[in-house]
C-alpha cells in the first residue's frame, strides 16, 4: 500500500462528496488531491438543488449509523471547517421527520423499522391516530393507520440545514488544508492493466493520477462508463415548490404522506417546501421542465388532505434537481470500482447524498491513504455487492 502524501489523487467532481473527501484527504492525511469540476458556478450540481434534509428513520442500519455520525459533524461544522477563523454557518435546525402510514401493511414496516431504529438509540416514537392528532391538530388523521416520529426533546437528530453552504464550506476548507480545484469537463481516461494513468479534459489538458476518485453526482454513471466499467447511476429529475399558505403549524416536523408528498416548513412562518416523486421517472429530463402539473393534480390535493389548511396556498417559486439514482438499491456505492486497482467512487446515494457526505469523505479518504476503513466501516456500501447480487435494500426513499 502506497502511504506516501504525494500521491497524486485526481478527484473527478466537486460537489458535496468530492469537496469533502478533499478536505478529509488533505487535513486528516495530508494529501492533497487535485479536484476536476466541470461547472465551478455549480448551476446543475444536486448540491445546489437539494432539499437539505438530514434523518434517522432509515430501514438499514448502515444508513442510521452513517447519518447520525454525519449529522455531529454537520452540529459542530463551524468549528470543523473554520476557514481564516470565520466559521461556516449551515443553518441545521432539527425538528423531526414524521412518516405516516394509511395501511396495516405499512404500518408492520413502521414497527419493523422501529425496532431497528431502537437498536441504534434512533429517538423516535411510534404514535396512532389519536396521539397523532393530539400532537399535531392540524393534521387530518383519519384514514391513518401509523405514524413514526424523530423526537424533537431532547433532539431527534433529524431535521434540515443549507446543503450549498455546507458543500461550499468543505470546498473552502479544503482548499485552505492544500487541496486544488481546477475547471475541467473530463472526457476520457487512459489505463494499463488495472491502473488509470491519465485523466483528459474536454480542452485537451491531461492530469496524471496514482488515484482516481469519481464523485460526478448524477453523471457518475456516465463517467464511470467512460472508464469501461459503467454503474448504474442515473440523471432523475426531482421537483421541489415553495408554497406559502395563511397557516401557523406550530412544531411541524417534515412530513412524508402515504401518498409519497412530503412538505416541511422553512425559517419565515407560513412559509414552506414540498415535493413528490415524479408520475414518470425517466432519465436526463432537463432540469427547466418543473412539472406543474405534478403540484396541480398531485401534491395540492394530498397537501389539503392531510392539513386542511393548506386548502388555500400559493407557490412562490419552484426548480428541479438531479437525484443520483443507483438502480440496483437505491444506496451510496463507496469504495474501489473493479476491475480497477486505483480507481474509487462514492455515489448513487439516491436522495441522501448531502446528509451522508461527511461520513462518506472521511471513510473514503481513510480507505484511499491507508488500505482500510478506520472509523465507521463503509462495506456495506462496497460497489462488488452489485456483481454479487446482494442488494443493499433502503426502503424509506423519498
Ligand atoms: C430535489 C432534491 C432533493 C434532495 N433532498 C435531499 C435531502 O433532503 N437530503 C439529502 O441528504 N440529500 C438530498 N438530495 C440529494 C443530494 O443533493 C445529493 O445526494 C448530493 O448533493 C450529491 O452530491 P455529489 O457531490 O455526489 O453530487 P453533485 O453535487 O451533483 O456534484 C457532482 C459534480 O460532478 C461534476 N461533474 C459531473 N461530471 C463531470 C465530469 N465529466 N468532469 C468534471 N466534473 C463533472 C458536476 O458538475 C457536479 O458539480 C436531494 C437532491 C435533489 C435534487
Amino acid at each position: 500500500m502506497d502511504r506516501r502524501t504525494d500521491r497524486r489523487v485526481v478527484i473527478v467532481g466537486g460537489g458535496v462528496m468530492g469537496s469533502a473527501t478533499a478536505w478529509f484527504l488533505a487535513h486528516t492525511h495530508g494529501i492533497r488531491a487535485v479536484v476536476l469540476e466541470r461547472d465551478m458556478s455549480y448551476a446543475l450540481a444536486s448540491s445546489a438543488r437539494s432539499a437539505c434534509a438530514i434523518r434517522q428513520q432509515f430501514s438499514t442500519a448502515i444508513n442510521i449509523r452513517v447519518s447520525q455520525e454525519s449529522l455531529l459533524f454537520y452540529r459542530a461544522i463551524g468549528a470543523q471547517l473554520a476557514v481564516a477563523g470565520e466559521q461556516p454557518r449551515i443553518g441545521l435546525v432539527e425538528p423531526g421527520y414524521l412518516y405516516l402510514s394509511a395501511t396495516a401493511e405499512g404500518a408492520t414496516v413502521l414497527r419493523e423499522q422501529h425496532a431497528l431504529q431502537q437498536q441504534h438509540a434512533v429517538h423516535t416514537a411510534l404514535l396512532d391516530p389519536a396521539a397523532l392528532s393530539a400532537r399535531f391538530p392540524w393534521l387530518h388523521v383519519n384514514d391513518l393507520e401509523l405514524g413514526s416520529l424523530g423526537l424533537s426533546t431532547p433532539t431527534s437528530g433529524e431535521g434540515w440545514f443549507d446543503g450549498y453552504a455546507a458543500m461550499q464550506a468543505f470546498r473552502r476548507a479544503a482548499i485552505e488544508a492544500g487541496a486544488q480545484f481546477v475547471e475541467a469537463n473530463v472526457v476520457r481516461f487512459t489505463q494499463d492493466d488495472a491502473h488509470v494513468r491519465t485523466i483528459h479534459d474536454a480542452t485537451g489538458r491531461v492530469f496524471e493520477a496514482d488515484e482516481v476518485v469519481v464523485t460526478a453526482g448524477a453523471w457518475s454513471g456516465h463517467v464511470t462508463h467512460l472508464l469501461g466499467a459503467p454503474l448504474p447511476v442515473h440523471a432523475r429529475k426531482r421537483d421541489v415548490f415553495a408554497i406559502e399558505a395563511d397557516v401557523a403549524l406550530p412544531d411541524a416536523p417534515l412530513l412524508i404522506d402515504p401518498s409519497g408528498v412530503w412538505f416541511r416548513p422553512e425559517a419565515e412562518p407560513g412559509r414552506f417546501l414540498c415535493g413528490a416523486p415524479p408520475r414518470v421517472d425517466a432519465d436526463d429530463v432537463p432540469l427547466d421542465r418543473v412539472d406543474h402539473s405534478l403540484f396541480d393534480e398531485h401534491i395540492w390535493p394530498a397537501l389539503a388532505h392531510r392539513v386542511p389548511a393548506f386548502d388555500a396556498l400559493r407557490v412562490t417559486s419552484s426548480w428541479a434537481g438531479y437525484y443520483e439514482m443507483n438502480d440496483f438499491d437505491h444506496n451510496g456505492l463507496v469504495g474501489a470500482l473493479p476491475p480497477f486497482a486505483n480507481v474509487f467512487v462514492a455515489c448513487g446515494f439516491s436522495g441522501h447524498g448531502l446528509q451522508q457526505a461527511p461520513v462518506v469523505g472521511r471513510g473514503l479518504a481513510e480507505l484511499i491513504a491507508t488500505g482500510r476503513y478506520q472509523t465507521l466501516d463503509l462495506t456495506p456500501f462496497r460497489v462488488t455487492r452489485i456483481g454479487e447480487g446482494r442488494p443493499l435494500l433502503e426502503r424509506n426513499v423519498i
